[in-house]
């Protein structure tokens, strides 16, 4: 069945410019995509940039008949050309595990884009606390922005570092991921101002029929024109949209993954995502390419830094589901 997709015009051909005008940046079309993209197995996802044709500018109907190379894909949410991932923890309620924020960061690394590291709540733990994770984390080359929803401490930073790029917010349950999202989406009267009439610009909808219990965390929403012009009767949709902020950077409104699933770096690639070892290895202590630093003569990668334990840890993980596949 058709999945639609919001597309923002951003350039249009000669010919159109000569005929309509240069209004057309930034119109809202709603576009289908051309059924050969799917045949030869070419998916849309939001952030996508597109070719589109066969454009009705009265209707602002399209047909997607091309995408562009990606850069980068995030998977949970679906979303193309993410440049930036802003990994959320608390401070308390619940609490920072540190094998769990590892996990985190390795799967992040892993993507290859660039990540921020936030700790929200700070209002509930006391500044030596604080100063303590700061440090700790220092050890790991991380240094975090803290943060708390709740008193605004600390947003106009996050909200910085949101600039120009396309992020997704990502962080276990319960830290305040949906409470960041919100409170960035509406503005909190810092330094950085929104626009007015802040709206969503670029979505993937989904027949709400269909992957109804697919995904928990895509928003509820009534259709409006789209059900009715399919003559679907009432049903709801899921889409996971990309809300601009200022600075021209796009928000994921949904949160990213929020547990912990196997981790999908192969066996050679872990020690990249572990910035300790980045910088051991350039420092000239390991001799070899590909070692595994696991205690090799040669090596002085081993032991003596805080999160060895679970760099062998994950190691193990997943060497015993590489052998299971
Ligand atoms: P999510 O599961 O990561 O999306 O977390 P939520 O945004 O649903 O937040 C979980 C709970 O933490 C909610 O009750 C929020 O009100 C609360 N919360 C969020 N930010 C803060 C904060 O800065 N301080 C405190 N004390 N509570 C917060
Ligand atoms: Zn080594």
């Amino acid at each position: 069945q058709a999945d639609y997709m919001r597309v923002i015009v951003q350039d249009v051909h000669e010919s159109v410019k000569s005929n309509h005008g240069d209004d057309k940046i930034g119109v809202e079309l709603l576009c289908v995509v051309r059924n050969l993209l799917k045949k030869i197995g070419r998916t849309v996802l939001v952030g996508d940039k597109v070719y589109v044709e066969k454009v009705d500018w009265i209707d602002r109907r399209a047909k997607i008949d091309n995408v562009f190379e990606r850069v980068s894909e995030v998977l949970d949410p679906p979303v193309a050309n993410v440049d930036h991932l802003l990994i959320l923890f608390s401070l308390d309620q619940p609490k920072i595990d540190p094998f769990t924020l590892t996990r985190f960061l390795v799967e992040a690394e892993s993507v290859g884009i660039r990540v921020t590291l936030a700790l929200n709540k700070s209002q509930l733990v006391t500044q030596e606390e604080v100063e303590s994770w700061k440090m700790r984390l220092r050890g790991w080359y991380y240094e975090p922005l803290i943060c708390s929803v709740e008193t605004k401490v600390g947003l106009d930073e996050i909200a910085f570092n949101l600039r120009n790029q396309t992020s997704v917010i990502v962080g276990p349950s319960g830290v305040g991921k949906s409470s960041l999202i919100n409170i960035l989406r509406s503005g909190f009267g810092g330094a950085i101002k929104y626009q007015e009439g802040f709206k969503p610009i670029l979505g993937l909808m989904y027949d709400g029929q269909k992957k109804k219990k697919k995904k928990k965390w895509f928003e509820e929403q009534s259709v409006g024109e789209v059900s009715a012009r399919n003559g679907r009767g009432k049903h709801t949709t899921r889409n996971v949209t990309l809300l601009p902020i200022c600075g021209g950077g796009y928000l994921a409104d949904t949160p990213g993954f929020n547990k912990h699933k196997l981790l999908k770096v192969k066996k050679q690639k872990l020690p990249l995502c572990f910035p300790e070892i980045r910088k051991m290895v350039e420092g000239g202590q390991c001799e070899f390419q590909n070692c595994s630093h696991i205690g090799v003569q040669g090596c002085a990668v081993r032991g003596g830094w805080e999160r060895y334990p679970y760099y062998l840890q994950l190691l193990e993980e997943i060497r015993i589901d590489e052998e299971s596949q």
